[in-house]
């Protein structure tokens, strides 16, 4: 039995991690670790298994990892509409006070590396995202809260942890089934610069979601990095991913 906290576990792709992680309650121990006890309740219908917590906050941070065996790392900076965009003029985002990705998907993630560190955790997996090697990537202009580039960095600080790690940098995340796809692993954003047949760099979230419960229980996804995208559902060459095994062997150690 393994005892896993998920933080960004109200989240889109983090509750459907929790819900997964849940159902396998004979392998699983899970606890979910989220900021908003009203957000909790309305997911989840009670607060069972939740602590409730800011990132920014490391003591609580260490509270909720003590006896665990993994960390999934959910949590994200949020862009925000700053205003309906006029006609013909492209929306404005910023971040909320005090959350830009800096202090969250840089500081914030820091604090749950250190705080699992400190609870002798064994493995930490990371979700982010694709695009990081591009410090001209559109979504770095977002609000110039430079969100990959500060995502990186939390990237490369876990891989120099020491704490076994997976991290599974995501294409544009879709909100249909999971299960229905097969999914294709790269590195260094050439998926995203070349992708095979010009298909769309996206991936649903729940098969990121299955890939992060196939990474707590796979000795292949230990200490590995990767991008991920999916091929379309009705592309015809596809032959739908459920080999995870295999899929993890695929993908290499290092940023
Ligand atoms: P999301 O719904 O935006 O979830 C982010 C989570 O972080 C939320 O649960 C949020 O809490 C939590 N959070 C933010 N600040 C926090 C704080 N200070 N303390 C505690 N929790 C905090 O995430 P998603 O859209 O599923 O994306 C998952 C990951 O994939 C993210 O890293 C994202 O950047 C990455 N990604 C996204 C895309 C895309 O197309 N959107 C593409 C590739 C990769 P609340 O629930 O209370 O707001």
């Amino acid at each position: 039995m393994k005892k896993v906290l998920v933080t960004g576990a109200t989240g889109k792709t983090g509750s459907l991690v929790l819900k997964k992680l849940l159902q396998r309650s004979d392998q699983f121990n899970t606890i979910g670790f989220a900021r908003s006890r009203e957000k909790v309740q309305e997911l989840f219908d009670s607060t069972e298994n939740f602590v409730i917590g800011d990132i920014k906050d490391q003591a609580i941070l260490e509270s909720a990892l003590k006896g665990c065996d993994s960390l999934v790392i959910l949590t994200s900076a949020i862009p925000r509409m700053k205003a309906p965009p006029q006609p013909g003029k492209r929306p404005e985002f910023d971040f909320a006070p005090d959350s830009y990705p800096e202090v969250i998907d840089w500081l914030g993630q820091k604090n749950q590396i250190d705080a699992a560190k400190k609870a002798q955790v064994k493995q930490i997996v990371l979700v982010g995202s694709m695009g990081g090697t591009n410090p001209n990537h559109p979504l770095n202009s977002l609000g110039n809260g430079n969100i990959l580039i500060w995502k990186r960095k939390a990237e490369a600080y876990l891989i120099d942890s020491g704490i076994n790690y997976t991290i599974i940098r995501a294409g544009g995340l879709l909100d249909e089934p999971g299960g229905k796809r097969e999914l294709l692993v790269g590195k260094d954003d050439k998926l995203l610069t070349n992708p095979p047949n010009g298909i769309k760099t996206s991936i649903p979230r729940a098969d990121v979601a299955e890939l992060v419960v196939q990474a707590l229980t796979c000795d292949e996804a230990i200490n590995k990095a990767f991008d991920v995208i999916s091929k379309p559902e009705d592309d015809p060459s596809a032959v739908i991913t459920s080999d995870f095994k295999n899929l993890f062997s695929q993908t290499t150690s290092g940023l």
